[in-house]
C-alpha cells in the first residue's frame, strides 16, 4: 500500500497516515519529493484498506501496488513525469540529446566540447571527472578539478551538466560545483549505500542500467532512490551483456517501450556505450528515438582520436550535427520535437 499526499502536505497530516498504519501494525516509510509525498506501508497490508486512509487530510490518493517497485510504478502515477534540469524538460515532448566528451580532459578541450555540444543544438552536456575504469593503469579523471573545469566550460554555454558520481565522498564536491545531473554507471546501479545517498537529495539522477541487470533489478534500484525522497530519476539504458562480442554491449531497444510502460519516469539512451564503435552510433540512436526514448546521452570529443578515453566510440563534432538533423526529422515523425 503506498498513499500519496500532495505538494503542500504538513507534518501534521503526514503524522496522523503515520499514525494509522502504526496502529494497524505496520511501519511507514515516508519519501518527501518536491511534487508529492508518497508514504509506503512496510509488513503487512493485507488487512489495510484504500478507505481507511482517503478521507484523512492531505490524502490524494491511497492504493494497494502489486510491484515491489512502488513510487516509481507507472501505477502509482499514470501521467509521465517531466524532469526539470536546470530550465530543461526531461521526458517530456521535446526530446533531449545530452553530449559531450566520455572524460573532462582540459579546460581548452571541454571549453571546444561545449562550444560544439551547442552549435550542434543540444541542451545538455556530458562529461566524466571521476572515470570508472577497468584497468587501474589507464586513465582514472581529473577528479575534482574536472568538475571544475566541466562548470566552467559548460557556463561559457549555458549548458547543464551531467557526471558521475562513484563515490559518496565526493557528493559534497558535486554540490558545490552545482552539478546539474548526477550520474550512476553500470557498474554502481546496485551499489545501494551510494543510491540512498543520492535518494537524500534533491538533484535529478540518471541511473544507468547494471550491465547484466534484469528490468525488474533496475526498477528496484530505481526505487531505493526514490524511497529516499529524491523522485527525480532518470533511466538510461546502454548496454547489456550477452554472448555476442562483436560490439561492446547489445543496446536492449525493448527495454525501451517496456520501461515506459513499467515507469512514469524518463528512459533515455546511451549509444556510445552500447556499440563501442563511433560507426554504430547513428543507427542505434535513431533506433531509439524511434522506440520512444526521451533522449539520448552521446559521447562526442572535439578531435576523437585524441580523446583519453573512449576514443572509438566518440562522434566528432560534424558527425553530432549530422545525426542531430536525422533525429530531428524522427522526432517529427513520432508527434516529438528535438
Ligand atoms: C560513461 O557514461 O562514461 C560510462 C562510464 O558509462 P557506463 O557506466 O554505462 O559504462
Ligand atoms: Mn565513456
Amino acid at each position: 500500500m503506498i498513499i500519496v499526499m500532495g505538494r503542500e502536505v504538513t507534518d501534521t497530516e503526514i503524522g496522523a497516515v503515520v499514525k494509522k498504519l502504526e496502529a494497524a501494525g505496520l511501519q511507514a516509510n515516508i519519501s518527501r519529493g518536491i511534487e508529492r509525498t508518497v508514504i509506503g506501508a512496510i509488513g503487512d497490508e493485507s488487512k489495510l484498506d484504500p478507505d481507511m486512509f482517503t478521507p484523512l487530510p492531505g490524502v490524494e490518493s491511497a492504493m494497494h501496488i502489486a510491484k515491489q517497485y512502488k513510487i516509481v510504478s507507472r501505477e502509482s502515477h499514470r501521467e509521465s513525469t517531466v524532469i526539470d534540469i536546470a530550465g530543461v524538460p526531461l521526458g517530456g515532448s521535446q526530446i533531449q540529446i545530452i553530449a559531450g566528451p566520455c572524460s573532462v580532459e582540459t579546460q581548452e578541450q571541454m571549453d571546444l566540447s561545449a562550444q560544439f555540444v551547442r552549435e550542434a543544438g543540444c541542451r545538455l552536456m556530458r562529461g566524466g571527472a571521476f572515470k570508472p575504469r577497468t584497468s587501474p593503469y589507464t586513465f582514472q579523471g581529473k577528479g575534482v578539478e574536472g568538475l571544475d573545469i566541466f562548470r566552467k566550460a559548460a557556463d561559457k554555454f549555458k549548458l547543464p551538466i551531467v557526471t558521475e558520481l562513484m563515490d559518496a565522498r565526493q557528493l559534497d564536491s558535486f554540490l558545490e560545483y552545482d552539478v546539474d545531473v548526477i550520474q550512476i554507471g553500470t557498474r554502481n546501479m546496485q551499489n545501494f549505500d551510494l543510491l540512498k545517498e543520492v535518494g537524500r537529495i534533491n538533484k535529478p539522477v540518471i541511473l544507468k542500467r547494471g550491465m547484466s541487470a534484469t528490468i525488474s533489478e533496475w526498477l528496484m534500484a530505481a526505487e531505493y532512490i526514490a524511497a529516499g525522497g529524491n523522485h527525480n530519476i532518470i533511466f538510461c539504458e546502454r548496454g547489456i551483456r550477452t554472448f555476442e562480442t562483436y560490439y561492446r554491449n547489445v543496446l536492449d531497444v525493448t527495454a525501451i517501450p517496456v520501461l515506459k510502460k513499467e515507469t512514469h519516469l524518463p528512459v533515455i539512451v546511451d549509444p556510445s556505450h552500447a556499440g563501442g564503435k563511433a560507426w554504430m552510433v547513428p543507427a542505434l540512436s535513431q533506433a531509439a528515438i524511434a522506440a520512444g526514448a526521451d533522449g539520448l546521452l552521446v559521447e562526442m570529443h572535439p578531435s576523437p582520436c585524441d580523446a583519453w578515453c573512449d576514443a572509438d566510440q566518440a562522434l566528432s563534432p560534424p558527425e553530432l550535427k549530422k545525426l542531430m538533423g536525422t533525429l530531428g526529422a524522427i522526432a517529427s515523425a513520432i508527434g516529438r520535437t528535438l
